[in-house]
């Protein structure tokens, strides 16, 4: 929603990770891997990764990262990016464990066009298919119960850290994400509007 209204890609990790996994190459077997089992990929690949994103031509006047940076190292390294005059701001969006993990088992994905649905959602299919590709959605291996677990323990011992690193910044913004996505929307779009 963001990333529409303000015209900014969006870039997520995890579509980059799942892009270079399906490339099939020695590298994407090994971030295959890692994702499959709710791991971390190692720093190094997600800052050459993003970078080699950044610089394409549609991110010339910004963008949003998703899902990075991931640890301190990645922070910094890509403070290093920032042109002069370029502005930043970071998001934390507050939810609990037990709603991640409800939001993100309940999600299915189209493996043909990506698109991803949310089985609470009115919007889902009641076919239970691709509403583009008429194939059958499916819950990816990284949305699975026990890898969702495994992804939250290594978020509390890898990225909270990060968080620390963040809360002197006057760029870092915590936000409440327990309501409803429209409501969090609103309060992103104010302080983006007021930065
Ligand atoms: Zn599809």
């Amino acid at each position: 929603m963001i990333s529409q209204k303000y015209g900014w890609p969006r870039i997520s990790t995890g579509d980059i990770f799942r892009e270079a996994a399906e490339a099939g190459d020695e590298r994407g077997l090994m971030i295959k891997a890692r994702i499959d089992r709710g791991l971390l990929v190692d720093d190094h690949i997600v800052i050459s990764l993003v970078k080699a994103r950044i610089e394409r031509e549609d991110c010339q006047h910004g963008y949003i990262w998703d899902g990075f940076p991931r640890t301190i190292n990645q922070a910094e390294e890509s403070l290093k990016w920032c042109k002069e005059g370029d502005q930043q701001l970071a998001f934390f969006i507050d939810i609990t464990d037990q709603a991640i993990l409800q939001r993100l088992t309940a999600r299915r994905t189209c493996h043909e066009c990506h698109s991803v649905f949310n089985g609470h959602n009115r919007e889902y299919p009641k076919d239970g298919l691709c509403p583009k590709c008429r194939i059958p959605l499916i819950q990816r291996d990284d949305d699975k119960k026990e890898v969702i677990s495994k992804r939250l323990e290594v978020y509390h011992s890898t990225t909270e850290p990060l968080l620390r690193y963040y809360k002197g910044m006057e760029y870092f913004y915590k936000v409440d994400g327990s309501g409803d996505p429209d409501t969090l929307f609103k309060k992103i779009c104010d302080i983006i509007e007021a930065a």
